[in-house]
């Protein structure tokens, strides 16, 4: 049996529904063999899902996805097989943690501006002590019946050159590539195609990372398209990067995001997993 690879999905450690071993448990019943979960800017969730994999027989490889600025851009960049002891990764992580915690009371500040009150005090109990997101803020706007959905959030407060949008000075990517590799770990450039910037501003992205040390690009993710596929696979074999797969699971309220529900990774790539540690 070959294995089934999901290398990026979230927890309750930052802006998942489920709590990391719930995550584990999902994706094996669903097939996955080979996981990593990877929240925004935290690995508070590595050991709890750790510990489940290990349970079930399923193998887990340590993750993360940070935030990063690459020409003023915020780009993902996911960490892979991380030592998530290693003290360059936690102090970077704390540096961004504080962003994080920051940004979160002025997007509040800029809601209650707009007469939406209570948002601080809403998104910070429903992420407890994980890392709160933009999704938290959307997730409010929904419930209040501010918006219709999370994209309509997205739209109309909390993206660029919206109301509730406050720019972030996360770490810079040769920065964060820097704390991927002091933690031996391995740094994909997540959904490329996500950003909507030109094929050629793309492009410069991608050089840019894979001479600060990036090794791979996510390919398949849960979404994509036969196109979109077939563009990532170009930005793969252009930049002779590793290709990578992640469905970007967060909920099972998104039916169509699910664990483990990739389309297969397209011939002539080399894997992002031969890279792993010990395989
Ligand atoms: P942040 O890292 O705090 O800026 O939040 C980004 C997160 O918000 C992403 O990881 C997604 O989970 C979510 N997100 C961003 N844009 C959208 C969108 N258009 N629709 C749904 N979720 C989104
Ligand atoms: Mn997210
Ligand atoms: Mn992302
Ligand atoms: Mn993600």
């Amino acid at each position: 049996m070959s294995d089934v690879y999901d290398l990026h999905c979230h927890s309750t450690a930052s802006d998942g529904a489920l709590a990391p071993a719930d995550v584990v448990r999902r994706a094996h019943a669903r097939g996955v063999t080979v996981l990593a979960l990877t929240d925004h800017d935290t690995v508070a969730g590595q050991s709890e899902a750790r510990a489940t994999a290990e349970q079930l027989g399923l193998h887990y490889v340590n993750g993360i996805e940070l935030s990063a600025l690459y020409a003023n851009q915020c780009l993902h960049i996911i960490g892979l097989d991380i030592d998530t002891d290693h003290p360059a990764l936690l102090e970077g992580l704390e540096h961004q943690h504080a962003l994080r915690a920051q940004r979160a009371m002025q997007i509040a500040g800029k809601l209650q501006a707009k007469g939406i009150a209570g948002a601080y005090d809403a998104v910070s109990q429903v992420a407890g002590r994980g890392e709160i997101t933009r999704l938290h803020f959307a997730d409010f706007l929904v419930k209040h019946g501010v918006v219709t959905d999370t994209q309509d959030a997205f739209d109309r407060y909390l993206s660029k050159g919206k109301p509730g949008y406050v720019a972030t000075q996360w770490a810079e990517m040769t920065d964060v590539i820097a704390w991927i590799r002091s933690a031996g770990g391995i740094a994909v450039m997540a959904h490329p195609l996500r950003y909507k910037l030109s094929h050629k501003w793309m492009n410069r992205a991608l050089a840019a990372f894979k001479a600060a040390g990036g090794m791979g690009v996510e390919v398949v993710t849960g979404r994509a398209t036969v196109d979109e596929i077939r563009l990532s696979q170009q930005f793969a074999v252009r930049h002779k990067l590793h290709a990578s797969v992640g469905s970007d699971f967060h909920t099972p309220d998104l039916p169509w995001i699910e664990l483990g529900r990739l389309p297969p990774m397209p011939p002539g790539l080399t894997p992002v997993w031969q890279l792993f540690r010990g395989s």
